[in-house]
């Protein structure tokens, strides 16, 4: 570990718990937020408290930030009392956000003409690994930077990829939840029609848990979710529409086909349509279940 002073900004479900994991490891870490009670809750914890972005970037040698959108990453950067304000040579601003490639490099040219660097490192897994260090890290940036900043992303993240120059670690997490994102509301509509027709949902998961149908989403969200139902948030289905929202407009300015993308964001926009944005994403499943008359649930539910 550096003496270097770290700067967090978005203390959400993720940031929230890498900031508190930052401190735990004995960083001195400085922390900021529009939420003042998840300001104190890591002031509580060894943090110090900053009132904006700015003075977190002028205070800090390494500014990270997770926030929930594109236009929230321009509003602490690049908005008025934002980081690039506080930014001088030699600081690292390292946004861990899943947001759009161009949001991403706009960003980085403003913090470049502060004399300053930039990476992004949108993350994979949730709440729990960013509490305990144990990330997947998707890394985008000067390769000479990545390894200025190892010691802070050995701290956050056991898994590190290097996808190539800043804005590749946000295009790889888009692509990734494409994936991941589409993959839970395909499960939620599959797993609704096998109750519909008379399954049990939890020897329904147990079979597929044991053919090419096993998936993470299986054994995580379906069974400590959807079986409890308890949709309290790791992963917010407002978050889950705006990576797939994210992926529809990078296949547009590509001309790459998003079919069953599609489908899925069209699903979850249902589902947003419900007031459902803040539980977790797997409460889409239960547009499945308003249109086929069932609820999903476990035994014991
Ligand atoms: P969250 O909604 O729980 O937290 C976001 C935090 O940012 C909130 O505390 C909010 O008050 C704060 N915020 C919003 N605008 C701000 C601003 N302008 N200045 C300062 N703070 C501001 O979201 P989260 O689940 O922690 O996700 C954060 C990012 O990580 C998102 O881009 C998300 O897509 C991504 N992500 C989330 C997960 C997950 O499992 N939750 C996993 C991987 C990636």
């Amino acid at each position: 570990m550096s003496d270097r002073k770290i700067g967090y900004i978005g203390l959400g479900n993720m940031g929230g718990g890498m900031a508190s994991h930052l401190v735990a490891s004995g960083y001195d870490v400085m922390v900021y937020d529009v939420r003042a009670e998840a300001v104190q809750e890591l002031v509580d914890k060894g943090a110090t408290a900053a009132s904006s972005p700015r003075e977190v970037a002028e205070q800090c040698d390494v500014i990270v930030s997770s926030l929930p959108t594109p236009q929230s990453v321009e509003n602490a950067a690049t908005g008025e009392n934002g980081i690039v304000q506080g930014l001088s040579a030699g600081k690292v601003y390292i946004d861990m956000s899943s947001i759009d490639p161009d949001t991403t490099r706009r960003v980085g040219e403003a913090v470049r003409a502060k004399g300053a660097e930039m990476l992004d490192v949108p993350v994979g897994m949730g709440p729990a690994q960013a509490a305990t260090g144990t990330l997947t890290l998707m890394i985008g940036g000067d390769a000479s930077v990545v390894e200025d900043c190892k010691d802070v992303l050995d701290t956050l993240g056991d898994q590190q990829f290097y996808c190539g120059e800043l804005g590749l670690g946000v295009t790889t997490k888009i692509v990734n939840n494409l994936v991941s994102c589409s993959v839970a509301t395909l499960l939620g509509e599959a797993v609704t029609m096998g109750v519909a027709a008379g399954l049990n949902p939890e020897r329904l998961q147990e079979v597929m848990d044991n053919t090419a149908a096993s998936t993470l989403h299986g054994r995580t969200g379906l069974t400590a979710k959807v079986f409890e139902r308890n949709f309290e948030p790791g992963f917010k289905l407002a978050l889950s529409h705006k990576d797939l929202g994210l992926a529809a407009q990078l296949a547009a300015s590509l001309g790459a086909a998003n079919m069953v993308g599609s489908a899925a964001y069209q699903v979850q926009t249902l589902a947003m349509g419900k007031g459902l944005g803040n539980e977790d994403q797997y409460s889409a499943i239960k547009v499945a279940e308003e249109t086929a008359g069932v609820e999903v649930k476990g035994d014991e539910s």
